[in-house]
């Protein structure tokens, strides 16, 4: 049987700034409804490769697909629609109300949301109707990541660009979000693109972990494969901090 059509294709992505390759003739196809990390050290590229995908940076070459169409003849608020983004250090507008943030996206495409939506979209990241009149400032930092969440899925995307979504947050806390966001994107039926440097959350979330150095693509892998060694020597040095955590800890206990 033939593969199903990737969702989005990118096809040599290619950004330089200056002498800096940030991305560099990258290819990737994702499935539809797969979970995807993109892992690397940083200024690896994570958060310019992603960009290119909703068009907050424009390649130098190379083009991106969704469902087949160039995104360049996409117009962008259509575009943006289709792609939620969570932005990295939450990107929250300070002097927005809960509402007003979540509502934002579907207002620059030319919507409204009622309360009655923001009220749901809060319920999928388990926050209560109570919360919907705050400022940012009036929530805990795990608080503000579930509303950059819920915003990113105010218009109903098909695709989840998460730009370090958990950075910011205690482990508990991170851990807590991280199952949560799992959930919602098996419930809604999205395809995530989360970008971490945490290759233990990469591990425990994603169905295909990246790793990028120096703008390339370097591994490919399931989590299975990079648990048993493959994806070279880059990926492996990634693999090795959790598991030397893992032993310590082992060691302790035992
Ligand atoms: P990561 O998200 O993996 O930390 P980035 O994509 O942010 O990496 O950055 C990749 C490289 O591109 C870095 O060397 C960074 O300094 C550079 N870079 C990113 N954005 C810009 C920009 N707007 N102007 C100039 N250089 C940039
Ligand atoms: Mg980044």
């Amino acid at each position: 049987m033939a593969e199903p059509a990737p969702i989005l294709s990118l096809q040599d992505v290619t950004k330089r700034y200056g002498a800096i390759q940030a991305v560099d003739g990258v290819s990737l196809d994702l499935a539809d409804r797969s979970f995807v990390a993109l892992v690397g050290a940083s200024g690896s590229g994570k958060s310019t490769l992603l960009k290119t995908i909703n068009r907050l940076v424009e390649p130098d070459k190379g083009a991106i697909l969704l469902e087949g169409e160039d995104i360049r003849r996409l117009e962008p608020h259509a575009l943006r629609r289709r792609m939620g983004y969570v932005f990295q250090g939450i990107g929250l507008f300070p002097h927005m109300t809960v509402t007003e943030n979540i509502a934002i996206g579907p207002r620059i495409a030319g919507a409204t949301i009622d309360a009655a939506r923001v009220g749901a979209l809060l319920q999928l990241v388990e926050l209560d109707g109570s919360y919907s009149a705050r400022l940012p400032h009036e929530l805990s930092g795990g608080q503000r990541q579930r509303i950059g969440v819920a915003r990113a899925l105010a218009c109903n995307p098909q695709v989840l660009l998460m730009d370090e979504p958990f950075g910011a947050l205690d482990p508990v806390t991170r851990n807590a979000l991280g199952r949560k966001v799992r959930d919602l994107h098996i419930r809604l039926g999205l395809t995530t693109l989360m970008v971490t440097h945490d290759m233990a959350e990469a591990l425990l979330l994603a169905d295909r972990v990246l790793v990028m150095e120096q703008g390339r693509i370097v591994a490919d892998c399931t989590p299975h494969e990079l648990l048993a060694g493959d994806g070279g020597s880059t990926a492996q040095a990634l693999v090795a901090v959790p598991r030397e955590q893992a032993r310590a800890l082992a060691e302790l206990a035992g």
